[in-house]
């Protein structure tokens, strides 16, 4: 069977891969000059290429995107790993390579590639795809030779990402053509990214603290996420992975024009704030507002949150009246933001969007059309941080590289 592979991705080469193992002529179609050029930086570099801990909740929306992982796991993806020389290190459930770097991986899965007969065509685009009775036309050129070459496959595996990164490659570029192909998708949007956030004047201040708490998303008065861990200090606003977690519900709301308020609360595991902040206001040696903050919270912060609550810096604590101690509970409690936008593309790990699972059999094949096959992040799934998506790459690759 001759196989075709758009995208050289995660998703892409692990399909590559298993397609491989039959007697099957596999080409791959890649538009960046390297392939999984994106994989070098995952994990700040290091990669963490899954996780010990996996279940539904690690994904959004997708019960159905754990029905596919338990038929090749987190387990499954460790063993796969171990084949090919990658020794994994695990901390906290996430797993990397031993050697704590992300080239490692790619190059594992490019040596194993280079095992097989495969045909790799870089700096390659898609024109156009049709199908003819049971054969697959794809219209191609690179940046060399402009003109068209046409290439017929049997199986077409479609693997290139949505928009999340699109200098490493994945840039939407292949949407226009599944509009030609009648297949629907989801709306794609930034995912596992930053916010930007109202209160410049705030941001400003606060830049560059890093200080551990709890962010909430607040839409119509109903809390529609949360997370807790390090919240990361912009001029712009808000990042670091509490803030990734919660990113696909902001872009979610506001692509509906809600009002999206980012409630953070960085007191909520010290315990009572009101309870501190006046036993604060009895130790002998503070004197003024700014005093109260010192050794509580990063000094930036107190600063900021002071300027929230228009209390001075150098007000004289006993001069502080009750009226605005109780405003610097209450902003100590919930600092409220308007998110303005979610990151951008450029700066986001995954996308929420993409083709909708349901429109997929058990192969990842597209219901519609025979033999079209779908990998990784351009179908509807999105994981939280923590390996999750690369999971979903070596799985959805996995299965649909199968060539039954
Ligand atoms: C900075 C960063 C850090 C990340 N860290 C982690 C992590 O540690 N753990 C984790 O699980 N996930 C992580 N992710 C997410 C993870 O990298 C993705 O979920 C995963 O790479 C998706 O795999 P994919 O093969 O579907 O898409 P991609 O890896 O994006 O690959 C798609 C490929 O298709 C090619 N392509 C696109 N359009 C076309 C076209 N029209 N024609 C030809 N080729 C095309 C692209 O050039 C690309 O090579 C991170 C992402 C980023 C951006």
């Amino acid at each position: 069977m001759k196989v075709g592979i758009i995208g050289g991705g995660a998703a892409g080469i692990m399909s590559a891969l298993f397609a491989c193992k039959g007697k099957n002529e596999v080409t791959i179609i890649e538009h960046n000059d390297k392939l999984l050029k994106k994989i070098l930086s995952t994990g700040n570099g290091k990669c963490n290429f899954t996780n010990i801990k996996m279940d539904s909740s690690h994904f959004h929306n997708n019960d159905r995107a754990i029905k596919f992982i338990e038929r090749f796991n987190q387990y499954d993806s460790i063993k796969f790993f171990n084949s090919i020389g990658v020794v994994e290190y695990v901390k906290d459930g996430y797993v990397y390579p031993n050697s704590e770097q992300a080239a490692s991986i790619r190059n594992a899965l490019l040596m194993e590639l280079g095992r097989y007969d495969v045909k790799i065509l870089l700096n390659t685009y898609v024109k156009d795809i049709n199908k003819n009775s049971d054969v697959f036309q794809l219209n191609i050129c690179n940046t060399e030779n402009k003109n068209i070459k046409k290439l017929y496959f049997d199986k077409i595996i479609i693997a290139t990402g949505l928009m999340a990164a699109p200098k490493l490659g994945s840039d939407g570029s292949f949407l226009p053509l599944l509009k030609r192909l009648n297949i629907k998708y989801n709306t794609c949007l930034p995912a596992l990214c930053g916010i930007v956030l109202d209160n410049k004047n705030f941001f400003k201040t606060a830049s560059g603290v890093r200080a551990k708490g709890k962010i909430s998303v607040i839409v119509d008065g109903k809390t529609e996420a949360g997370d807790f861990g390090e919240l990361q200090f912009s001029e712009t606003g808000i990042s670091g992975i509490p803030t990734f977690q919660i990113s696909r519900y902001v872009s979610l709301y506001l692509n509906k024009n809600k009002k999206v308020t980012i409630r953070l609360d960085i007191f909520s595991h010290i315990g009572d704030i009101e309870k501190i902040l006046n036993n604060r206001t009895k130790i002998p040696s503070f004197r003024v507002m700014e005093d109260m903050g010192n050794g509580l919270i990063n000094a930036k912060l107190w600063l900021g949150i002071l300027k929230m609550a228009y209390i001075k810096a150098d007000l004289d604590i006993k001069k502080c009246d009750k009226k605005s101690f109780l405003r610097l509970v209450e902003i100590c409690k919930n600092m409220d933001f308007t998110a303005l936008k979610s990151g951008d593309f450029d700066k986001s790990q995954v996308c929420t969007g993409g083709i909708s699972l349901d429109l997929m059999d058990d192969n990842l094949m597209y219901k519609g059309i025979k033999n079209l096959y779908f990998a990784g992040e351009i179908l509807d799934v999105d994981g939280i941080c923590g390996g999750y998506n690369l999971q979903w790459a070596w799985t959805s690759g996995y299965i649909a590289g199968q060539v039954l």
